[in-house]
């Protein structure tokens, strides 16, 4: 049963992806953790290992792009030294006001974190402000990936780099049959038991078998004008980081 994503129109299919983070915003962060056993803690870590932020008070300004709930911005906060800002970009205002509640809760000043809401393919920022650009879990929401990835290159400085965590291809035998498994029967499960919504799932699944496999969004990456352009698989490719320099 497929959730028919592909039959509607670009617009229609953002529409439908807003919806579906609009809905699930208050038991996002649950979720994650139910569906991917914790993992997405693990490779959000490495995405942060593999930006290596400065831990000087040096400037330092991160756009989280598709940032939602903020798990990449704090945790890059955390990382980093005091000379550290965030700037949360996301499509959806409910995810957003989940992760304001969460920064305040937290103490993490709107001086080092800032939410503007905003679409991946037309970023509302002016050229070359940003140290490094991350997204996570977020490019495979956005209709014109090549458009994200040329908006990725434009708000980047020079010198500056873009770095991806996004579901893949799986590459290990067997691996890829369990998941299979998992994703089309357990997710969309989990979905109806824990937000009351298989749908939503389905497309989530959905989405993820609809994305480039690593070499062909490395070749994006490089079509976009990123130069040493690499990727690192999670999990047997269950998720992938991959990163790209502005120079
Ligand atoms: N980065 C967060 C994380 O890793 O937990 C959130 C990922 S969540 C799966 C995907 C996010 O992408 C949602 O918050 C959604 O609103 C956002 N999104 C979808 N389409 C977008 C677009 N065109 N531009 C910006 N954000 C978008």
């Amino acid at each position: 049963t497929s959730f028919g994503f592909a039959r509607v129109s670009q617009n229609a299919r953002q529409g439908l992806v807003n919806e579906v983070f609009s809905k699930v915003a208050s038991r996002y962060d649950l979720m994650n953790d139910l569906m991917s056993g914790g993992l997405h803690r693990l490779w959000k870590a490495d995405l942060i290992t593999a930006l290596a932020p400065p831990e000087s008070g040096a400037p330092f300004a991160l756009i989280d792009v598709a940032g939602g709930t903020g798990d990449i911005a704090t945790r890059f906060l955390d990382a980093a030294g005091s000379g550290a800002t965030a700037t949360i970009c996301d499509i959806s205002k409910e995810m957003m006001d989940e992760g304001r509640k969460r920064a305040e809760a937290r103490g993490i000043g709107r001086d080092r974190l800032t939410f503007v809401q905003g679409n991946a393919e037309d970023l509302p920022f002016e050229a070359g402000q940003f140290d490094a650009y991350t997204i996570a879990f977020g490019i495979r929401n956005v209709t014109r990936i090549d458009a994200a990835l040329a908006e990725a290159y434009r708000v980047l400085k020079p010198g500056s780099r873009f770095l991806c965590l996004e579901f893949s291809n799986v590459e290990m035998p067997l691996l890829d049959r369990l998941y299979d498994a998992y994703s089309f029967n357990a997710i969309p499960a989990l979905g109806h038991l824990v937000a009351g919504d298989a749908q939503s799932y389905r497309y989530l699944v959905e989405s993820i078998r609809r994305f480039p496999d690593q070499e062909r969004f490395a070749q994006m990456i490089k079509d976009a004008g990123f130069e040493r352009v690499r990727y690192r698989n999670l999990t047997g490719g269950i998720a992938a980081i991959h990163s790209g320099w502005r120079l």
